[in-house]
């Protein structure tokens, strides 16, 4: 199919008019400085709004969702055939850029939806599943959560024991699944479960279940962080039609590794940059508050810390410059994820450091307590995405082509 491509320069102008006449402009003509003891006294690893308060703002972020959509901002860079608007990604990348000049409501919440499963279902997905859910994915109707993880199943994959059994015209699920980011807010969710005894990663099946469906119930789990941003999901007997079958019977291993490419991808790529945790001015500004800006070891070590975290801007660079480019993603995708994690790490330890008791006893002072949530949250990048351990055994394997380790064979590079 042929479509009526505008100019690149043309689409920004239109779009950025489209925008002004809906959003206010972000003061400071987009730049969000960063000011110490001015603006709310939150610094967060992960954004974990109390669940209750969450829902209740699901019906603005899908007014948003279909604002965007019914302006063709929804899916820009996807196929018109399933509500895309069928234009390249560097469309999508200057919208992008011009959202952050606007007050909006933002897509945070569906980071897995549509960062992480959508795109698993463009490429698995039957004719039919692509045109009735990606659509009802990006206009914000059918939120998605990934059912994956198990108690013992994380790494290990294959190990899965949620089971899937034939059932007339679909199939009967029936297990537990563990650390379900966001299944609260979910109306469907990716589902790997097991629909042969034997062989090993060749017995896994791909579902899109219906997480509204009777026999699904989600638990909250509460975080160190006090949050809780994901779930227990218990599946009793749960009936799943064959039509919501994601791929062929036995081809769960593969689809779920191309939803962890995107989501090692979404959290490699992430950027806690401008006034958020990774940010010098407010660094610079606890260091003053502490009044350590003398001190010698901290000064060493926040030298340090600056420098790890600019390295990491700069991976970022290359990527997107080779995404810019066309060429094929390569290792630094992992070794992104894996910086990030230690960056995390390093920041909590830098912040511990600098705040010694008063980073865990919270007396009102604006800027110190806040920073808990930064230091327990951290060790949540280690894990999530695929732990470390597992991104530095693939990085060993497939990219510096060390021998791989037969006793752990089996494990998925999660
Ligand atoms: C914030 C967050 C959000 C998450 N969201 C989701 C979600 O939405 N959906 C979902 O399905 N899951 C989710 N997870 C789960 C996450 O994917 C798992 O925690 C992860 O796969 C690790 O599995 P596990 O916790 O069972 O640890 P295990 O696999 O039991 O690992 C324990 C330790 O052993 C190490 N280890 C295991 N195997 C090897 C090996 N072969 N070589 C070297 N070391 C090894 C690991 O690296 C780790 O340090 C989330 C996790 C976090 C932290």
């Amino acid at each position: 199919m042929t479509i009526d491509r505008p100019d690149l320069a043309d689409f920004t102008r239109v779009a950025d008019q489209w925008l002004a006449a809906r959003f206010d402009r972000v003061a400071q003509d987009g730049r969000r400085r960063f000011e110490w003891g001015v603006g709310p006294d939150e610094v967060r690893v992960f954004q974990e709004p109390d669940p209750a308060v969450e829902v209740d703002a699901l019906p603005a972020l899908r007014r948003w969702r279909r604002e965007l959509c019914a302006g063709g901002y929804g899916w820009i860079d996807g196929p018109l055939e399933y509500g895309g608007a069928g234009l390249p990604a560097a469309y999508r990348r200057a919208f992008e850029s011009l959202l952050r000049n606007y007050v909006v409501v933002g897509d945070g919440a569906l980071t897995i939806s549509l960062g992480m499963i959508a795109p698993t279902i463009l490429r698995f997905g039957t004719e039919e599943q692509r045109r009735e859910l990606l659509p009802a994915m990006y206009s914000g109707d059918a939120i998605a959560c990934q059912l994956f993880s198990e108690p013992g199943a994380g790494s290990d994959l294959a190990a899965i024991g949620t089971r899937a059994v034939r059932d007339g015209d679909g199939w009967r699920i029936t297990g537990q699944k563990v650390w379900t980011s966001g299944a609260h807010l979910a109306d469907i969710g990716e589902l790997i479960a097991r629909t042969a005894v034997e062989p090993r990663h060749k017995n896994l099946t791909a579902f899109i279940v219906d997480m509204h469906a009777p026999g699904v119930e989600v638990r909250p789990l509460r975080q160190m962080t006090g949050g809780a941003a994901f779930n227990e999901v218990f599946l009793d007997n749960v009936f799943v039609s064959d039509d919501r079958r994601l791929g062929e019977v036995g081809a769960g291993w593969q689809i779920a590794l191309t939803t962890l490419a995107h989501e090692r991808n979404a959290m490699g790529n992430s950027s806690f940059g401008g006034a958020g945790i990774l940010s010098t001015e407010r660094f610079i500004g606890l260091i003053r508050s502490q009044d350590l800006q003398d001190d010698p070891a901290v000064r060493r070590d926040f030298g340090e810390l600056v420098s790890h975290l600019r390295m990491a801007r700069w991976t970022n660079e290359v990527m997107a410059a080779r995404a810019r480019s066309g060429a094929a993603p390569g290792p630094e995708i992992a070794l992104n994820k894996i910086g990030l994690s230690d960056n995390m790490r390093r920041v909590g330890d830098f912040v511990g450091g600098v705040l010694g008791p008063a980073g865990v006893a919270d007396a009102g002072e604006w800027g110190t307590f806040a920073w808990t949530s930064v230091a327990l949250g951290a060790p949540g990048y280690r894990l999530g995405g695929g732990t470390d351990e597992i991104i530095r055994n693939t990085v060993a394997q497939r990219v510096l082509g060390l021998p791989r380790d037969d006793e752990r064979a089996g494990k998925v590079a999660r």
